[in-house]
Protein backbone atom coordinates (compact mmCIF):
# COMPACT_ATOMS: atom_id res chain seq x y z
CA UNK A 1 0.00 0.00 0.00
CA UNK A 2 1.53 3.39 -0.85
CA UNK A 3 2.29 5.29 1.89
CA UNK A 4 3.26 9.38 1.29
CA UNK A 5 4.80 11.81 4.33
CA UNK A 6 2.04 14.29 5.12
CA UNK A 7 3.74 17.91 5.93
CA UNK A 8 0.37 18.01 8.16
CA UNK A 9 0.66 15.26 10.64
CA UNK A 10 4.47 15.34 10.05
CA UNK A 11 4.30 11.55 9.62
CA UNK A 12 4.20 8.67 6.84
CA UNK A 13 0.72 7.65 6.03
CA UNK A 14 -1.18 5.22 3.65
CA UNK A 15 -2.73 7.17 0.97
CA UNK A 16 -5.92 6.27 -0.85
CA UNK A 17 -7.90 9.00 -2.50
CA UNK A 18 -11.58 9.40 -0.25
CA UNK A 19 -13.50 8.28 -2.99
CA UNK A 20 -11.13 5.28 -3.65
CA UNK A 21 -11.65 5.95 -7.33
CA UNK A 22 -9.76 9.48 -8.22
CA UNK A 23 -6.65 11.50 -6.79
CA UNK A 24 -7.17 14.75 -6.99
CA UNK A 25 -3.57 16.39 -7.01
CA UNK A 26 -2.93 20.21 -6.67
CA UNK A 27 0.50 21.50 -7.35
CA UNK A 28 1.77 25.05 -7.17
CA UNK A 29 3.04 26.10 -10.47
CA UNK A 30 5.56 28.39 -12.15
CA UNK A 31 5.14 32.22 -11.86
CA UNK A 32 5.86 32.99 -15.79
CA UNK A 33 8.19 35.23 -15.53
CA UNK A 34 11.51 33.95 -16.54
CA UNK A 35 13.05 30.25 -17.35
CA UNK A 36 12.41 27.82 -14.72
CA UNK A 37 15.87 27.03 -12.69
CA UNK A 38 16.95 23.28 -12.32
CA UNK A 39 15.34 23.87 -8.85
CA UNK A 40 12.06 24.36 -10.23
CA UNK A 41 12.18 21.23 -12.54
CA UNK A 42 13.01 19.22 -10.37
CA UNK A 43 9.76 20.09 -8.28
CA UNK A 44 7.80 19.67 -11.52
CA UNK A 45 9.70 16.07 -11.54
CA UNK A 46 8.52 14.96 -8.12
CA UNK A 47 4.63 16.11 -9.27
CA UNK A 48 5.35 14.12 -12.37
CA UNK A 49 6.61 10.90 -10.58
CA UNK A 50 3.57 11.36 -8.03
CA UNK A 51 1.10 11.34 -10.47
CA UNK A 52 2.82 8.71 -12.58
CA UNK A 53 3.17 5.75 -9.65
CA UNK A 54 -0.95 6.77 -8.48
CA UNK A 55 -1.69 5.79 -11.81
CA UNK A 56 0.38 2.92 -11.28
CA UNK A 57 -1.35 1.98 -8.41
CA UNK A 58 -4.24 2.08 -10.79
CA UNK A 59 -6.16 5.19 -9.97
CA UNK A 60 -7.68 7.72 -12.07
CA UNK A 61 -5.86 11.10 -11.70
CA UNK A 62 -6.83 14.35 -11.67
CA UNK A 63 -3.71 16.13 -11.46
CA UNK A 64 -4.01 20.64 -11.74
CA UNK A 65 -1.40 22.73 -11.27
CA UNK A 66 -1.95 26.61 -11.86
CA UNK A 67 -0.30 28.80 -14.07
CA UNK A 68 0.54 32.49 -11.94
CA UNK A 69 0.40 34.76 -14.89
CA UNK A 70 -0.11 38.03 -13.11
CA UNK A 71 1.77 39.23 -9.72
CA UNK A 72 4.54 41.76 -8.85
CA UNK A 73 7.12 40.07 -10.88
CA UNK A 74 5.32 39.35 -13.69
CA UNK A 75 4.26 43.21 -13.84
CA UNK A 76 7.57 44.38 -13.19
CA UNK A 77 8.71 42.09 -16.41
CA UNK A 78 6.32 43.67 -18.94
CA UNK A 79 6.92 46.99 -18.16
CA UNK A 80 10.43 46.50 -18.50
CA UNK A 81 9.90 44.94 -21.68
CA UNK A 82 7.02 47.24 -22.70
CA UNK A 83 4.93 44.58 -23.80
CA UNK A 84 1.86 43.73 -22.15
CA UNK A 85 1.30 41.50 -19.74
CA UNK A 86 -0.36 38.79 -21.30
CA UNK A 87 1.89 38.85 -24.46
CA UNK A 88 5.28 39.03 -21.51
CA UNK A 89 3.54 35.76 -19.89
CA UNK A 90 2.71 33.77 -22.97
CA UNK A 91 6.05 33.84 -24.03
CA UNK A 92 7.53 32.19 -20.70
CA UNK A 93 4.45 29.90 -20.21
CA UNK A 94 5.20 28.94 -23.75
CA UNK A 95 8.93 27.78 -22.79
CA UNK A 96 7.75 26.05 -19.40
CA UNK A 97 5.86 23.77 -21.36
CA UNK A 98 8.92 23.00 -23.82
CA UNK A 99 10.46 22.36 -20.76
CA UNK A 100 8.15 19.77 -19.34
CA UNK A 101 8.28 18.28 -22.69
CA UNK A 102 11.87 18.19 -22.95
CA UNK A 103 11.89 16.32 -19.23
CA UNK A 104 9.53 13.89 -20.68
CA UNK A 105 6.96 14.87 -17.96
CA UNK A 106 3.40 13.96 -18.60
CA UNK A 107 0.96 16.67 -19.46
CA UNK A 108 -1.23 17.81 -15.78
CA UNK A 109 -4.91 17.38 -16.24
CA UNK A 110 -5.44 20.98 -16.21
CA UNK A 111 -3.60 24.17 -16.36
CA UNK A 112 -5.77 26.84 -15.29
CA UNK A 113 -4.33 30.54 -15.51
CA UNK A 114 -4.48 32.78 -12.87
CA UNK A 115 -5.95 36.27 -15.04
CA UNK A 116 -8.71 33.91 -15.88
CA UNK A 117 -10.43 32.99 -12.78
CA UNK A 118 -10.35 36.19 -11.29
CA UNK A 119 -14.24 36.23 -10.93
CA UNK A 120 -14.00 33.28 -9.49
CA UNK A 121 -11.14 34.70 -6.78
CA UNK A 122 -13.49 37.69 -6.35
CA UNK A 123 -16.51 35.22 -4.94
CA UNK A 124 -13.86 33.25 -2.53
CA UNK A 125 -13.29 36.80 -1.14
CA UNK A 126 -16.79 37.47 -1.04
CA UNK A 127 -17.28 34.45 0.91
CA UNK A 128 -14.25 34.89 3.33
CA UNK A 129 -15.32 38.61 4.32
CA UNK A 130 -19.54 37.09 5.18
CA UNK A 131 -17.99 34.78 7.26
CA UNK A 132 -16.17 37.17 9.31
CA UNK A 133 -12.54 36.35 8.08
CA UNK A 134 -11.16 39.23 6.54
CA UNK A 135 -11.54 43.42 6.00
CA UNK A 136 -11.56 45.84 3.87
CA UNK A 137 -8.83 49.06 4.38
CA UNK A 138 -8.98 51.67 1.17
CA UNK A 139 -9.31 49.03 -1.51
CA UNK A 140 -7.25 46.48 -0.42
CA UNK A 141 -8.77 43.32 1.51
CA UNK A 142 -7.07 40.96 3.94
CA UNK A 143 -7.55 37.95 6.00
CA UNK A 144 -8.07 38.45 9.36
CA UNK A 145 -5.35 35.53 11.24
CA UNK A 146 -6.62 36.13 14.37
CA UNK A 147 -10.42 34.75 13.33
CA UNK A 148 -8.68 31.28 11.90
CA UNK A 149 -8.04 29.80 14.78
CA UNK A 150 -6.16 26.85 13.13
CA UNK A 151 -3.78 29.25 11.46
CA UNK A 152 -0.20 28.26 11.76
CA UNK A 153 -1.57 24.10 11.42
CA UNK A 154 0.67 23.21 8.52
CA UNK A 155 3.90 25.48 9.19
CA UNK A 156 3.25 25.41 13.19
CA UNK A 157 3.89 29.16 13.11
CA UNK A 158 2.34 30.76 16.33
CA UNK A 159 0.54 33.66 14.98
CA UNK A 160 1.87 35.70 17.53
CA UNK A 161 5.19 35.07 16.17
CA UNK A 162 4.39 37.15 12.87
CA UNK A 163 4.17 40.68 15.00
CA UNK A 164 6.30 42.69 11.75
CA UNK A 165 9.61 41.75 10.73
CA UNK A 166 10.26 39.92 7.18
CA UNK A 167 7.87 37.48 6.51
CA UNK A 168 5.93 37.30 3.43
CA UNK A 169 7.21 38.44 -0.77
CA UNK A 170 4.05 40.78 -0.30
CA UNK A 171 4.92 44.62 -0.58
CA UNK A 172 2.12 45.95 0.44
CA UNK A 173 2.24 45.80 4.48
CA UNK A 174 0.17 48.97 5.34
CA UNK A 175 -3.12 49.66 6.80
CA UNK A 176 -3.05 45.90 8.34
CA UNK A 177 -4.57 45.52 11.79
CA UNK A 178 -2.41 42.73 12.43
CA UNK A 179 1.24 42.55 10.84
CA UNK A 180 0.29 38.77 10.06
CA UNK A 181 -2.49 39.57 7.98
CA UNK A 182 -2.53 38.97 3.90
CA UNK A 183 -3.85 40.67 1.05
CA UNK A 184 -7.00 38.79 -0.29
CA UNK A 185 -7.16 41.69 -2.91
CA UNK A 186 -4.47 44.57 -3.70
CA UNK A 187 -5.63 47.93 -4.64
CA UNK A 188 -4.85 49.53 -8.11
CA UNK A 189 -1.75 51.23 -8.77
CA UNK A 190 -1.03 53.36 -11.65
CA UNK A 191 0.59 51.50 -14.68
CA UNK A 192 -0.41 48.43 -13.04
CA UNK A 193 -2.87 45.94 -14.52
CA UNK A 194 -6.14 45.80 -12.94
CA UNK A 195 -9.39 44.23 -13.04
CA UNK A 196 -13.02 45.90 -11.50
CA UNK A 197 -14.01 44.30 -8.12
CA UNK A 198 -16.81 45.37 -5.27
CA UNK A 199 -13.67 47.27 -3.65
CA UNK A 200 -12.97 49.31 -6.15
CA UNK A 201 -9.95 48.57 -9.55
CA UNK A 202 -7.04 45.65 -8.25
CA UNK A 203 -5.55 42.31 -8.79
CA UNK A 204 -5.64 39.36 -6.62
CA UNK A 205 -3.60 38.38 -3.67
CA UNK A 206 -0.99 35.67 -5.01
CA UNK A 207 -1.59 33.00 -1.98
CA UNK A 208 -6.08 33.08 -3.57
CA UNK A 209 -4.98 32.16 -6.69
CA UNK A 210 -4.29 28.84 -5.72
CA UNK A 211 -7.60 27.82 -3.58
CA UNK A 212 -9.70 29.41 -5.97
CA UNK A 213 -7.84 27.26 -9.23
CA UNK A 214 -7.41 24.25 -6.63
CA UNK A 215 -11.58 23.67 -5.80
CA UNK A 216 -12.66 25.08 -9.13
CA UNK A 217 -11.72 21.79 -10.50
CA UNK A 218 -11.08 19.37 -7.87
CA UNK A 219 -13.52 20.55 -5.12
CA UNK A 220 -12.92 21.42 -2.17
CA UNK A 221 -11.24 19.02 -0.57
CA UNK A 222 -8.26 17.44 -1.87
CA UNK A 223 -6.31 14.19 -1.95
CA UNK A 224 -2.82 15.87 -2.47
CA UNK A 225 -1.23 19.29 -2.15
CA UNK A 226 2.42 19.73 -3.89
CA UNK A 227 4.87 22.38 -3.92
CA UNK A 228 8.33 22.87 -2.79
CA UNK A 229 9.40 23.32 1.07
CA UNK A 230 9.60 27.11 0.85
CA UNK A 231 6.56 27.53 -0.15
CA UNK A 232 4.84 25.86 3.07
CA UNK A 233 4.67 28.74 5.29
CA UNK A 234 3.01 31.61 4.45
CA UNK A 235 1.87 30.57 1.00
CA UNK A 236 0.35 27.16 1.81
CA UNK A 237 -0.85 27.83 5.20
CA UNK A 238 -2.67 30.88 3.49
CA UNK A 239 -4.27 28.79 0.97
CA UNK A 240 -5.79 26.67 3.80
CA UNK A 241 -6.52 29.43 5.99
CA UNK A 242 -8.45 31.06 3.03
CA UNK A 243 -10.10 27.89 1.58
CA UNK A 244 -11.36 26.55 5.34
CA UNK A 245 -12.70 29.61 5.98
CA UNK A 246 -14.54 30.02 2.83
CA UNK A 247 -16.03 26.32 2.72
CA UNK A 248 -15.15 25.32 6.23
CA UNK A 249 -14.30 22.01 5.17
CA UNK A 250 -11.07 20.43 5.14
CA UNK A 251 -8.99 21.90 2.39
CA UNK A 252 -6.33 19.20 2.25
CA UNK A 253 -5.40 15.51 2.78
CA UNK A 254 -2.29 14.93 2.18
CA UNK A 255 0.83 17.81 1.99
CA UNK A 256 3.63 16.61 -0.20
CA UNK A 257 6.89 18.88 0.04
CA UNK A 258 9.86 18.50 -2.54
CA UNK A 259 13.21 19.89 -0.63
CA UNK A 260 15.32 21.82 -2.36
CA UNK A 261 18.58 21.33 -4.43
CA UNK A 262 22.17 22.89 -4.06
CA UNK A 263 24.78 23.37 -6.94
CA UNK A 264 28.11 22.15 -6.61
CA UNK A 265 27.91 22.14 -2.65
CA UNK A 266 25.75 25.54 -2.68
CA UNK A 267 23.14 27.63 -2.97
CA UNK A 268 22.07 28.46 -6.70
CA UNK A 269 22.37 31.86 -6.91
CA UNK A 270 23.18 33.75 -10.37
CA UNK A 271 26.16 35.76 -8.60
CA UNK A 272 27.81 32.33 -7.95
CA UNK A 273 28.00 31.49 -11.81
CA UNK A 274 26.24 28.11 -10.77
CA UNK A 275 22.60 28.53 -11.81
CA UNK A 276 21.26 26.89 -14.20
CA UNK A 277 18.09 26.68 -16.29
CA UNK A 278 17.34 23.41 -18.53
CA UNK A 279 18.49 24.91 -21.84
CA UNK A 280 21.73 26.46 -20.22
CA UNK A 281 22.51 22.59 -19.41
CA UNK A 282 21.21 21.61 -22.90
CA UNK A 283 23.79 23.67 -24.60
CA UNK A 284 26.35 22.12 -23.05
CA UNK A 285 25.77 18.95 -24.61
CA UNK A 286 23.85 17.02 -21.64
CA UNK A 287 20.96 15.16 -22.34
CA UNK A 288 17.21 15.06 -20.98
CA UNK A 289 17.22 11.84 -20.35
CA UNK A 290 20.84 12.31 -17.93
CA UNK A 291 19.34 15.39 -16.30
CA UNK A 292 15.99 14.11 -15.91
CA UNK A 293 17.79 10.74 -14.04
CA UNK A 294 20.26 13.34 -12.16
CA UNK A 295 17.48 14.99 -10.63
CA UNK A 296 15.86 12.10 -9.41
CA UNK A 297 18.98 10.46 -7.50
CA UNK A 298 18.14 11.74 -4.61
CA UNK A 299 14.52 11.15 -2.33
CA UNK A 300 12.42 13.92 -2.75
CA UNK A 301 12.60 14.64 1.10
CA UNK A 302 16.58 14.95 0.74
CA UNK A 303 18.35 18.16 -0.39
CA UNK A 304 19.99 16.93 -3.94
CA UNK A 305 23.60 18.22 -4.31
CA UNK A 306 23.38 18.78 -8.18
CA UNK A 307 27.02 18.97 -10.00
CA UNK A 308 27.97 18.56 -13.14
CA UNK A 309 30.50 15.25 -12.25
CA UNK A 310 27.04 13.47 -10.98
CA UNK A 311 25.69 14.58 -14.61
CA UNK A 312 28.57 12.90 -16.28
CA UNK A 313 27.62 9.78 -14.10
CA UNK A 314 24.38 9.74 -15.09
CA UNK A 315 25.05 10.06 -18.84
CA UNK A 316 26.87 7.18 -18.58
CA UNK A 317 24.35 5.04 -16.76
CA UNK A 318 22.47 6.04 -19.72
CA UNK A 319 24.43 4.73 -21.95
CA UNK A 320 24.59 1.70 -20.19
CA UNK A 321 20.80 1.30 -20.06
CA UNK A 322 20.29 2.52 -23.78
CA UNK A 323 22.55 -0.19 -24.95
CA UNK A 324 21.02 -2.75 -22.97
CA UNK A 325 17.61 -1.99 -24.11
CA UNK A 326 19.21 -1.75 -27.70
CA UNK A 327 20.60 -5.03 -27.38
CA UNK A 328 17.88 -6.71 -26.01
CA UNK A 329 15.71 -7.35 -28.96
CA UNK A 330 18.50 -8.20 -31.28
CA UNK A 331 19.94 -11.08 -28.49
CA UNK A 332 19.59 -14.50 -30.54
CA UNK A 333 17.86 -16.42 -27.83
CA UNK A 334 16.87 -19.78 -26.85
CA UNK A 335 13.09 -20.94 -27.08
CA UNK A 336 11.26 -21.36 -23.84
CA UNK A 337 11.89 -19.77 -20.89
CA UNK A 338 14.45 -20.11 -17.75
CA UNK A 339 13.44 -20.47 -14.27
CA UNK A 340 16.19 -18.17 -12.77
CA UNK A 341 15.57 -15.29 -15.08
CA UNK A 342 11.69 -15.74 -13.98
CA UNK A 343 12.27 -15.28 -10.68
CA UNK A 344 14.47 -12.60 -10.79
CA UNK A 345 12.26 -10.91 -12.92
CA UNK A 346 9.26 -11.33 -10.76
CA UNK A 347 11.65 -10.40 -7.08
CA UNK A 348 12.16 -7.01 -8.78
CA UNK A 349 8.93 -6.35 -10.00
CA UNK A 350 7.61 -6.42 -6.57
CA UNK A 351 10.82 -4.74 -4.89
CA UNK A 352 10.00 -2.02 -7.22
CA UNK A 353 6.45 -1.54 -5.61
CA UNK A 354 7.67 -2.33 -2.29
CA UNK A 355 10.51 0.83 -2.56
CA UNK A 356 7.88 3.05 -4.50
CA UNK A 357 4.93 2.34 -1.86
CA UNK A 358 7.64 3.53 0.84
CA UNK A 359 7.28 7.42 0.40
CA UNK A 360 8.03 7.58 -3.17
CA UNK A 361 11.67 5.78 -3.12
CA UNK A 362 12.76 6.70 -6.45
CA UNK A 363 16.69 5.98 -6.32
CA UNK A 364 15.56 2.71 -4.64
CA UNK A 365 13.01 2.22 -7.62
CA UNK A 366 16.50 2.97 -10.14
CA UNK A 367 18.51 0.99 -7.91
CA UNK A 368 16.07 -2.40 -8.47
CA UNK A 369 16.06 -1.63 -12.24
CA UNK A 370 19.99 -0.81 -12.42
CA UNK A 371 20.69 -4.27 -10.35
CA UNK A 372 17.90 -6.03 -12.48
CA UNK A 373 19.97 -5.26 -16.05
CA UNK A 374 23.01 -6.14 -14.15
CA UNK A 375 22.03 -9.83 -13.19
CA UNK A 376 20.39 -10.36 -16.40
CA UNK A 377 23.65 -9.38 -18.39
CA UNK A 378 24.99 -11.73 -16.06
CA UNK A 379 22.08 -14.41 -16.86
CA UNK A 380 23.03 -13.41 -20.96
CA UNK A 381 26.51 -14.38 -20.56
CA UNK A 382 25.38 -17.64 -18.97
CA UNK A 383 23.16 -18.35 -21.87
CA UNK A 384 20.45 -18.59 -19.05
CA UNK A 385 17.91 -15.65 -20.93
CA UNK A 386 15.10 -17.31 -23.37
CA UNK A 387 13.20 -15.50 -25.60
CA UNK A 388 10.01 -15.72 -23.09
CA UNK A 389 12.02 -14.22 -20.42
CA UNK A 390 12.91 -11.19 -22.82
CA UNK A 391 9.37 -10.51 -23.39
CA UNK A 392 8.53 -10.36 -19.45
CA UNK A 393 11.96 -9.00 -19.10
CA UNK A 394 10.27 -5.63 -21.54
CA UNK A 395 7.34 -5.70 -20.03
CA UNK A 396 8.50 -5.26 -16.62
CA UNK A 397 10.75 -2.24 -18.05
CA UNK A 398 7.68 -0.91 -19.58
CA UNK A 399 5.65 -0.47 -15.76
CA UNK A 400 8.56 0.41 -14.25
CA UNK A 401 8.98 3.12 -16.81
CA UNK A 402 5.62 4.36 -16.75
CA UNK A 403 6.46 5.99 -13.46
CA UNK A 404 10.40 6.90 -14.09
CA UNK A 405 9.34 8.24 -17.42
CA UNK A 406 13.70 7.50 -18.07
CA UNK A 407 13.78 5.16 -21.32
CA UNK A 408 10.32 6.13 -22.97
CA UNK A 409 12.12 6.83 -26.24
CA UNK A 410 14.25 4.36 -26.09
CA UNK A 411 11.82 0.90 -25.44
CA UNK A 412 9.66 2.32 -28.33
CA UNK A 413 12.16 2.49 -30.72
CA UNK A 414 14.04 -0.18 -29.49
CA UNK A 415 10.28 -2.40 -30.41
CA UNK A 416 10.39 -0.64 -33.88
CA UNK A 417 13.63 -1.60 -35.17
CA UNK A 418 13.39 -5.52 -35.27
CA UNK A 419 10.34 -5.07 -37.50
CA UNK A 420 12.24 -2.66 -39.16
CA UNK A 421 15.21 -5.39 -39.73
CA UNK A 422 12.61 -7.49 -40.63
CA UNK A 423 11.17 -5.89 -43.59
CA UNK A 424 14.76 -4.18 -44.93
CA UNK A 425 15.80 -8.45 -45.02
CA UNK A 426 12.92 -9.15 -47.08
CA UNK A 427 13.75 -6.08 -49.49
CA UNK A 428 17.54 -7.38 -50.22
CA UNK A 429 15.94 -10.79 -50.46
CA UNK A 430 13.81 -9.37 -53.49
CA UNK A 431 16.47 -7.35 -54.62
CA UNK A 432 18.77 -10.43 -54.97
CA UNK A 433 16.17 -12.34 -56.84
CA UNK A 434 15.60 -9.50 -58.98
CA UNK A 435 18.92 -9.19 -60.12
CA UNK A 436 19.38 -13.46 -60.18
CA UNK A 437 15.99 -13.27 -62.67
CA UNK A 438 17.96 -10.22 -64.72
CA UNK A 439 15.74 -7.67 -63.00
CA UNK A 440 17.81 -5.06 -62.55
CA UNK A 441 15.66 -2.26 -62.79
CA UNK A 442 13.48 -3.77 -59.83
CA UNK A 443 16.79 -4.42 -58.39
CA UNK A 444 18.02 -0.59 -58.41
CA UNK A 445 14.50 0.64 -57.66
CA UNK A 446 14.99 -1.32 -54.15
CA UNK A 447 18.18 -0.09 -53.44
CA UNK A 448 17.06 3.48 -53.98
CA UNK A 449 13.88 2.58 -51.49
CA UNK A 450 16.28 1.84 -48.82
CA UNK A 451 18.84 4.56 -49.59
CA UNK A 452 16.28 7.01 -49.21
CA UNK A 453 15.15 5.47 -45.80
CA UNK A 454 19.15 5.63 -44.74
CA UNK A 455 20.09 1.84 -45.80
CA UNK A 456 22.99 2.01 -47.14
CA UNK A 457 23.76 -1.70 -49.09
CA UNK A 458 27.09 -3.58 -49.96
CA UNK A 459 27.29 -6.48 -52.25
CA UNK A 460 30.04 -8.72 -51.11
CA UNK A 461 31.18 -12.02 -51.84
CA UNK A 462 29.17 -13.02 -49.00
CA UNK A 463 25.87 -11.57 -49.97
CA UNK A 464 25.02 -8.31 -49.24
CA UNK A 465 24.88 -6.38 -46.11
CA UNK A 466 23.60 -3.24 -45.09
CA UNK A 467 23.94 -0.67 -42.63
CA UNK A 468 22.14 2.43 -41.26
CA UNK A 469 23.78 6.28 -42.35
ZN1 LIG B 1 0.22 27.79 -4.81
Amino acid sequence: MLELYNTASRHQEPFEPVDGETARVYSCGPTVYDFPHIGNLRTFVLNDILCRYLAFKGWEVHHVMNITDVDDKTIAGALTQGVSLSEYTQQYTEYFFEDLETLNIKPAWKYPRATDHIKQMQTLIEKILDNGHGYEVAGNVYFDISSFADYGKLSGIEPEELGGGEYTRLDDEYDREDAGDFVLWKAAKPDEPSWDSPWGPGRPGWHIECSVMSMEYLGPTLDIHTGAVDLIFPHHENEIAQSEAATGQQFVRFWVHGEHLIVEGEKMSKSLGNFYTLRDLLKEGYSPQAIRHQLLTAHYRQQLNFTLEGLEQSERAMQRLNTFIERLPRLPLPQGSSKEAGERIDEARSNFEQVMDDDLNVPGALGVVFELIKDINTLIDAGELRDQDRVVLRDFLVQADSVLGLMTNQLEEAEREPALDEEIKALIAEREQARNDGDFARADQIRDQLTAQGIILEDTAEGTIWRRK
